[in-house]
This record gives structure tokens, sequence and C-alpha cells, in this order.
């Protein structure tokens, strides 16, 4: 579209074909990794209830608060999702998945839309790949989780990254913590930023995600939540970390992270890497046993990672992994006069028929014109069929790599494309 014309809106990605296959190399990725795993595939609304997502993740979070894409109509309100844990743990309440059997292991990728400042590596549309193990309290879950989030990145090459590890406890323990977070911020709370202030009563432990300056100073000795892990929680942490390690995966604890929710419990991680820039973040995830509840299901105990595509797009260029290029297209048929495009017509079904990929000029362009547009198009073969190869009744097979050219029958070029 030209300058003055329509443009996509701030924020928003078109997804041109040269980009395209890159999309499906990783998404083949993804779906080949979670077949190992023996994840199911789930796909839910890009609109949800508003009120769920506002209980999934918080309405002290930023995403509820401010970045929300939300409207009413009728008595509805709607929001585009954006992120999915909240809507696939909703499926899993409304269509009774526990029935199903046994912990469900469900992974989902998509579009998600959350009304940020646009800057690289953060759009207002983005995609997300993740999963959700819903059903075990076990650290095992959490280990198969972290584990699928790292094979997919080992796969695709990615190295150089830094898994960092927390638990943040559960309700007990975090009873406890945020009272020991509130007595060591409240002779400064005059001091706090805004924000820190209004988190201090509601959730003190969203302090320390603050980017705030003026609160970076106390952020400097703050009590860590590791010191105020009951018995469960220590042991359930302690169980993830030599699981981690025999696998082979390592990590880095980093007590200050905090996915500062009610409803998350025990293990939190993120995945950074330090070839993305500012917006550093690959992935994240963790345990949050009391979400199913929250949105009115039974007590579940559930874990999960959702990891953003388009960082690994960055990641992978400024590394120059390659993920993949388009395929090469078999034939191009190259036709001069309309008793030839008819006879191409013909042959062109039969050679798509037998699996391979053609595709001919539909702008009447010159046949010199028409063996450059095979070229550009990357194709393998051009089967050209003019006054000549008519008479005959014998195509001209140009083989695009060598330049070698032969008279041959559609059978006959089948065969020899074929093998
Ligand atoms: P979150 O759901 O906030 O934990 O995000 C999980 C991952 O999604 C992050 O680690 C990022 O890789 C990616 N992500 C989150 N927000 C955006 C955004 N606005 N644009 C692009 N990627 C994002």
């Amino acid at each position: 579209m030209s300058q003055t014309g329509f443009q996509t809106l701030h924020g928003m990605v078109d997804i041109l074909p040269d980009e395209v296959t890159k999309w499906q190399y990783l998404e083949n990725i993804i779906r080949e990794t979670a077949r190992e795993f023996h994840f199911s595939e789930i796909r839910t609304p890009i609109l949800e209830p508003t009120e769920l997502i506002a209980r999934g993740i918080g309405q002290l979070t930023d995403i509820v608060s401010k970045e929300m894409f939300a409207f009413q109509r009728g008595e509805t309100n709607y929001v585009l999702r954006p992120e999915c844990t909240a809507p696939v743990a909703r499926a899993y309440v409304q269509h009774r998945l526990e029935q199903r059997g046994g912990a469900q292991k469900l992974f989902y990728i998509g579009p998600m839309f959350r009304a940020e400042r646009p800057q690289k590596g953060r759009q207002r549309q983005f995609h997300q790949f993740g999963a959700e193990l819903i059903g075990s309290a076990l650290p095992e879950a959490d280990v198969e989780i972290i584990r699928f989030m790292m094979s997919v990145y080992e796969k695709i090459g990615l190295k150089n990254m830094s898994l960092q590890l927390n638990s943040v406890g559960d309700p007990e323990s975090r009873a406890a913590y945020r009272k020991a977070l509130q007595d060591y911020f409240r002779p400064h709370f005059s001091s706090l930023s805004e924000v820190s202030q209004t988190r201090f009563e509601q959730n003190p432990m969203r302090i320390l995600d603050s980017k705030e300056e003026e609160d970076q100073l106390f952020l400097e000795n703050v009590p860590l939540i590791t010191g105020y892990l009951n018995e469960e929680c220590l042991s359930h942490y302690q169980k993830v970390k030599t699981l981690l390690e025999e696998s082979g995966i390592s990590y880095t604890e980093n007590p200050r992270l905090v996915r500062g929710l009610d409803y998350y419990t025990r293990t939190a991680f993120e995945l950074t890497s330090p070839d993305l820039g500012s917006q550093d973040a690959l992935g994240g995830g963790g345990r949050y046993d009391l979400l199913i509840e929250e949105i009115g299901g039974k007590g579940t105990p559930a874990v999960g990672f959702a990891s953003g595509m388009e960082r690994i797009m960055i990641a992978c260029e400024a590394l120059g992994i390659s993920l993949g290029s388009e395929p090469a297209l078999d034939i191009y048929f190259v036709c001069r006069g309309e008793e030839a495009q008819r006879w191409a017509m013909q042959a062109i079904r039969e050679v798509r028929n037998q699996g391979l990929s053609a595709t001919l000029d539909f702008s009447g362009k010159s046949i010199k014109a028409q063996l450059k547009d095979a070229n550009r198009n990357n194709a393998r073969f051009a089967v050209i069929a003019g006054e000549t190869e008519l008479e005959q009744q014998l195509f001209t097979l140009r083989n695009m790599v060598e330049s070698q050219e032969s008279s041959l029958s559609l059978e006959e070029i089948l065969t020899h494309i074929k093998s």
C-alpha cells in the first residue's frame, strides 16, 4: 500500500510470504516437539470474557489495568486475549477435560494482544506458543514443562540463554513474606514510586518487579522469599532443581523473580537471551495451583509456560540461524499461445496429482519473461510449451540449474523429475 493508503495499525505487523516460511518452520518444530512430549494442541477463541482475563491474570497487573484491547457489545464485555493460560484453564473447566483421565498436557500457538508501547521485540499483536500441564502437583510436572520449552529452543539451535528459577511459595509462605516486605518498605513508603505505593497494600511482592528509578535503591536489600518458604515449598523447589540438574538443564536461581499474583504458586521461571536487546525475555512460566479454582473450577494444580515467537525470530536473526526458506518449485510451465496454454493446463493437473508443485504464468508475459519468472520462483525445471512443442506433442524440459534442455513427453518428464 502506498504512503497515503491504509497501513497496519500501530504495533500490528503483516507477515509476508518470505517471512511466513520461517514461521512455518518454527511451528513445525513446536508441533514436532509437542508430539515427542505427547502434548495435545488446543485452540481457543481470540475473544474471551473480560472478567476471565481480569481474574486469571489479576486486576493489579499492567496487562489488565492498562493493556487490554477490550470492548463492550450488548451486555457482554469482550477482550482480545492477552495470553492463553486463562483461556486454556477456562476450556479445561468448561469441557471437564479432567474426565479424559490423568493430567492433561495441552499446547497452543497463536496471536495475543496487548496495548503496549511498541518497540523492537514488543508488538500489540504478537505470537506465543506455550503449554499447560493441568492436574499434577508433582515437581516432575514442572520439569516436564521446562524440558518441553527448552527442547524447542534446542531444536532451533538457540544457545546462550539463561534460565532463571525461583519459588514464589504458597499462600502460607507468602503471607509471612508479604508481612516481611511491608515491614521492610514501611519506613520508606513516602519515597516509593506511586505504583509501588499502590502495590504496598494490595500486593507488595510486585514491588520487586518495579522498573521505577526511585524504587531501585530500596530493592537492593529487600528480604528475599527464599527465607520464608515453608517445608513443603522448600522440598518441592529442591526436587525441581535436582530434576533439572538430572535433565542436564542449567539454571540460575533468582529469588527476585516474582510472579506476584495470588494464584501463582511455587515454581516460577523465566528464560532470557542476551541476543535480544532490552526486551530480553524469550519466555516464562510457572506453577499456578490456585488459578482454576479462582475461575470457578475445582481446585486443580497446574503448571505452564508461554514463549514469544517474534523474540525467537529476533534472536535467530542476531545469531545468523536460518529458519528455513521457501520450498523449491518443481515445475514452471512456460507457454506461448492459447492452445499451448490449454495443453499446459491439462499437463499441470497430472503433475500436481503426482504430488509435485507446479505453476504457470498468469499475466501473458513473453517466453523470455516467463523463464525469468521461473528463475525468480526458484523453479527446478521449466516445461516449455510453444508452437513447435505443440506440433510434435513433446514438451521442452529445461533444467534451470544446469541450463540443459531435452524434448520429452509428459510421462517421461514425470519419471525424470521423480528420479
Ligand atoms: P508473559 O505472558 O508476559 O509472561 O510473556 C511471555 C513471553 O511472550 C515473553 O517472554 C515474551 O517473549 C513474549 N511477549 C510478551 N509480550 C510481548 C509483546 N508485547 N510483544 C512481543 N512478545 C511479547
